[in-house]
């Protein structure tokens, strides 16, 4: 009676490890898919963008600031987007000055993005909230159409 066990345990072993790789593979794949999340979010997502979109776009990645930084020259991109860049060059990408600082951008972008509201990141998994920027991250933590289920879609696909 002791070895039938036994067999099952290692069976049920080798199967979560399966299962965890395919959970590395899909996380990666998504991670591929979504990498937006750390540049500019998307201009269709907000709801009240209005005339501001070009005034609020990064010209690194075309989306609306994430993070905003101002350089020396005084233009604007997302934080990571900037920082992306500046490895490769230390020049400007927009007028080609030599970047010399990044500082905090000004209170007037601030205020407007402040005043902006987003969708949701999970509005395609059924989130219908609709949320002012700065309250994005905090919404996204506790948001209940977090899609944590990934490891089920992939095991019902096999
Ligand atoms: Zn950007
Ligand atoms: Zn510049
Ligand atoms: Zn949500």
């Amino acid at each position: 009676m002791f070895g039938l066990p036994g067999y099952i345990y290692k069976y049920s072993a080798r199967e979560n490890m399966d299962t965890t790789r395919d959970n590395i593979e899909s996380t990666s794949k998504s991670s591929t898919k979504f990498s937006c999340s750390d540049v500019g979010y998307e201009p269709n997502r907000f709801v009240n963008l209005g005339d501001f979109s070009e005034d609020l776009s990064c010209p690194i990645c075309f989306g609306i600031f994430r993070q905003p930084i101002t350089t020396n020259c005084r233009h604007v991109f997302c934080k990571n987007c900037i920082n992306t860049w500046s490895m490769k060059s230390l020049t400007c990408p927009v007028d080609r000055r030599r970047l010399t600082k990044l500082c905090k951008p000004p209170i007037l972008i601030e205020n407007m993005l402040n005043k902006l509201l987003i969708k949701c990141d999970y509005e395609q998994f059924g989130c219908e909230e609709i949320i002012e920027l700065p309250l994005l991250e905090q919404h996204i933590k506790c948001c209940h159409f977090k899609p944590k289920e990934t490891y089920l879609l992939v095991q019902s696909c096999k």
